[in-house]
């Protein structure tokens, strides 16, 4: 391995006086799409990785973490898993996931940014890993706001796998109330609404704690629930929301039989793991009972 001085850095803070340094091996892709600026980079413990605005969005090393903890427990929990929306989700890794349970007649995936999804068919194929040629793949390059508006198909499971709602970020219009009751609109009975929400970190949960609010006034059940993944350097943080079941109770029983039905082997997602995944910690708890902010 060369010494520290002869390498590139690719640098992602955490807050403005925390960074965590990638070195950086390659670079497959750096420029600007209509929507934002995009890398696709490769370094030595993580692999290759996506990188939007300046946000890692997932790494070759790490990004089953992520997917399976997005997509799986939501599936498990749903009454009806036939019809799947996706909003984002360009590298394909979250399609990938969904198109695992056979029982899947159709995911559609909206995300507006044609250029990531052709860089990551390009450079990033073992997300996908052959799910954007599955003939139950439906997948839209646009705007998910403008898609939800027009379509008038119902599913079981909506996901949503945008980028952070930052100011400048083409995801922020996604994260309002209106928006919310939009997507729930979009749900069949029995189902579930699943989304990334954010950082659950301990200085810095408090746009995840405003969306778990925010959602409460639409749906019985809004779970929150997190994992560490490795690549952000942070817990993630994620919210099931469903007026038919709390994912956070679903027992192991259920769990176990909804993964067994998976074509192959999941890599970090099973009953013992969801347990962990909801389990959160006190000041956590705390905060997403205090009152607060709203979107
Ligand atoms: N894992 C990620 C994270 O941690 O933020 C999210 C992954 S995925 C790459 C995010 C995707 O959301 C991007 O491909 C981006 O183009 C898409 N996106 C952002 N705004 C969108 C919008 N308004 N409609 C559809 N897709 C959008």
């Amino acid at each position: 391995m060369p010494k520290t001085e002869h390498w590139q850095w690719y640098v992602e803070e955490s807050a403005p006086t925390e960074q965590h340094h990638h070195a950086i091996e390659r670079v497959y892709f750096e420029g600007r799409s209509q929507f934002q600026q995009v890398a696709v980079i490769g370094t030595p413990v993580f692999g290759k990785m996506l990188i939007l605005d300046g946000d890692t969005q997932s790494s070759q090393g790490d990004e089953k973490i992520y997917h399976e903890t997005l997509v799986h427990p939501a599936m498990a929990g749903a009454a009806d898993r036939s019809e799947v929306l996706i909003l984002g989700g360009g590298e394909g890794a979250t399609l990938r996931e969904v198109l695992r349970y056979s029982g899947t007649k159709r995911c559609t995936m909206v995300d507006i940014d044609g250029l990531v999804v052709e860089l990551s068919k390009q450079h990033l194929p073992e997300w996908s890993d052959g799910a954007f040629d599955d003939p139950r793949a439906r997948v839209i390059v646009g705007d998910a706001l403008a898609f939800m508006r027009d379509d008038r198909d119902r599913y079981g499971v909506v996901i949503s796998d945008l980028t952070e709602p930052l100011e400048d970020s083409p995801s922020n219009l996604l994260f309002n109330d209106g928006v919310f009751r939009l997507i729930k609109s979009r749900l069949a009975d029995g189902g579930v609404y699943v989304l990334q929400a954010s950082t659950a970190s301990f200085h810095n949960y408090s746009l995840h704690c405003k969306m778990a609010r925010t959602l409460r006034r639409h749906y019985a059940h809004v779970a929150s629930f997190f994992t560490y993944v490795p690549a952000f350097d942070t817990d993630w943080a994620f919210l099931a929301c469903s007026d038919r079941i709390d994912l956070a109770t679903l027992g192991a029983d259920a769990v176990d039989a909804y993964c067994g039905a998976l074509r192959g082997d999941n890599f970090f997602y099973d009953s013992v793991t969801h347990r962990r995944l909801f389990s959160l910690p006190l000041y956590l708890r705390r905060a997403l009972a205090a009152t607060g902010d709203t979107f």
